[in-house]
């Protein structure tokens, strides 16, 4: 599937098709009210980030220590 058009994205927010080029500086937003509307989304806590692994919280809790590598790699 082959396009010659610039590819297009929907924006997130309104759904309207932005062209992805250098000049859409607020991609892939069609402009930067829908990216302010996106963010303000985000912090409100309406979005939720799917993956649980990055917790960014910063608590020793299921981290190996510096130096120890994985118990992986066992040969018994
Ligand atoms: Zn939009």
């Amino acid at each position: 599937m082959l396009r010659h058009l610039a590819q297009t994205v929907d924006c997130p927010t309104c759904g309207r098709p932005v062209e992805w080029t250098t000049e859409q500086r607020w991609r892939p937003f069609c402009s930067e009210r829908c990216r302010i509307i996106d963010l303000g989304a985000w912090v409100d806590g309406s979005h939720r980030i799917p993956s649980a692994d990055e917790t960014g919280d910063g608590s020793s809790d299921s981290r190996l220590p510096p130096g120890e590598p994985p118990a992986a790699s066992r040969s018994g």
